[in-house]
């Protein structure tokens, strides 16, 4: 079975075309800059990237130019958009309803349109991704796979908000979470390294990347998550804040004269490693710059390794122990000094880390890097959402074929 996965953005559609029977990618890419101007990157396994510069109008256009890339006499690596069994379509946020991944037919669309103001920024793309694949592909099933499903077995206890209660039933405001098909990813994939099931693991999964979470699994379910109703609490990320005193904010307009606007572009767009340092949002600009004494840089990677242990402490007292420390995404999987700093002093509770096999760990591989006799595992997982959206794409096809 072969199956499309399409992650959309504003300017911007993802895609990787999966061979499901040999768990492999037969290409990938991106379609950049889509209604400015227009970059195509087409990759594959053992042969040149081709990269183009050219118009693309929109996500339409963008849809066109994938498949009249994997359909190239030349180039190409199926010989009719026909051999794709099925295309799954990455959405940040399935609201309350979406609660697993789900054929998108009329009425989930709907259900999607009618959450956009809860999901302003990835839901209006995702929708317009969608709706050009559908136009492209009208014969195959199309299955979204919402980041927020993950969180479906979250308790109340965990995602009201201790602010009127009128709020949530009029509004939805609660914690919804996001990353969760990372975080599913790699809570597996740690059970799998441990030769254990889920169903008998408490593991910590942080996803520390221009996004960072941090989500608590007991025994298969996750139960609590860093990010709240929008991707903006937590840990402090590249631009985004994460979690501050919400009184910061108000006080901060006033004195300020902000807009809500205005508020939220400072929030998501100038805080987080960038406001702290004030000299980027990467992380390896921040380290280079930190190496060369700036006290702020040095600040900014305290602050975030400190918020990310008072966060693991808190869900392994909220799980009562913890069998797997996980880390993942950009920072999680490349930044050795980052796990150290994370994980000193918290041999009281279990986690002990080897410290030569962090710092030597093997780029894009799974690694455990625990200290011998270590109570908690700590592990190094790269992430792989395209790929766990494929496989429930492929689930979903399988059981509606078995349906018919
Ligand atoms: P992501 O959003 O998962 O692509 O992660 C992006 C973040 O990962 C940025 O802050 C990068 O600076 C960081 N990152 C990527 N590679 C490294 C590395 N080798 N060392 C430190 N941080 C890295």
């Amino acid at each position: 079975m072969k199956i499309l996965v399409v992650n959309a953005g504003s300017s911007s559609l993802k895609y990787q075309l999966f061979d499901m029977e040999t768990a492999s990618v037969l290409a990938r890419g991106n379609c950049e800059r889509i209604g400015i101007d227009g970059t195509l990157t087409y990759k594959r396994p053992c042969k040149e990237d081709i990269k183009k510069d050219l118009s693309i109008k929109d996500h339409r256009a963008a849809i066109g130019l994938v498949l009249s890339c994997l359909t190239d006499k030349d180039e190409g690596v199926i010989s009719d958009a026909s051999e794709i069994d099925a295309v799954g379509h990455r959405f940040a946020h399935g609201g309350e309803r979406l609660s697993e991944s789900a054929v998108l037919g009329e009425g989930e669309i709907e259900y999607l349109e009618s959450i956009v103001e809860i999901n302003p920024l990835h839901g209006p793309p995702a929708l317009a991704g969608l709706a050009a694949c559908k136009e492209a592909m009208p014969s195959v099933m199309h299955v979204g796979v919402f980041d927020t499903s993950y969180y479906s077995t979250v308790e109340k206890k965990a995602y009201i908000y201790p602010i009127p209660y009128e709020y949530y039933e009029k509004y939805k405001i609660r914690k919804y979470g996001f990353h969760g098909t990372s975080h599913r990813y790699v809570s597996r994939r740690a059970a799998e390294m441990l030769g254990r099931d889920t169903g008998e693991l408490k593991i910590i999964t942080c996803h520390l990347g221009n996004g960072s979470s941090i989500t608590a699994t007991k025994y298969g379910s996750a139960v609590d998550t860093s990010m709240g109703f929008t991707p903006q609490d937590g840990v402090p990320m590249g631009t985004r804040c994460g979690a501050v005193d919400p009184s910061v904010v108000t006080y901060l307009m006033k004195k300020e004269g902000l807009t809500p606007a205005e508020a939220d572009k400072i929030l998501t767009s100038k805080s987080g490693l960038l406001g702290i340092s004030g000299v980027s949002s990467d992380c390896r600009d921040i380290r280079a710059a930190k190496e060369k004494g700036d006290g702020r840089s040095a600040l900014a990677l305290e602050i975030l390794a400190h918020g990310i242990k008072k966060i693991i402490g808190s869900y392994i007292a909220e799980m009562n122990g913890a069998d797997a420390i996980v880390f993942t995404a950009g920072i999680g999987e490349n930044d050795g000094e980052m796990r150290e700093s994370v994980c000193s002093d918290m041999d009281f509770l279990g986690i002990k880390i080897n410290t030569d096999v962090n710092r030597n760990c093997p780029r894009g591989e799974d690694v455990d890097i625990s200290a011998e006799g270590s109570p908690v595992k700590t592990l190094v997982i790269p992430t792989n959402e395209e790929y766990m959206i494929a496989l429930d794409t492929q689930n979903l096809v399988i059981k509606n074929s078995e349906r018919k």
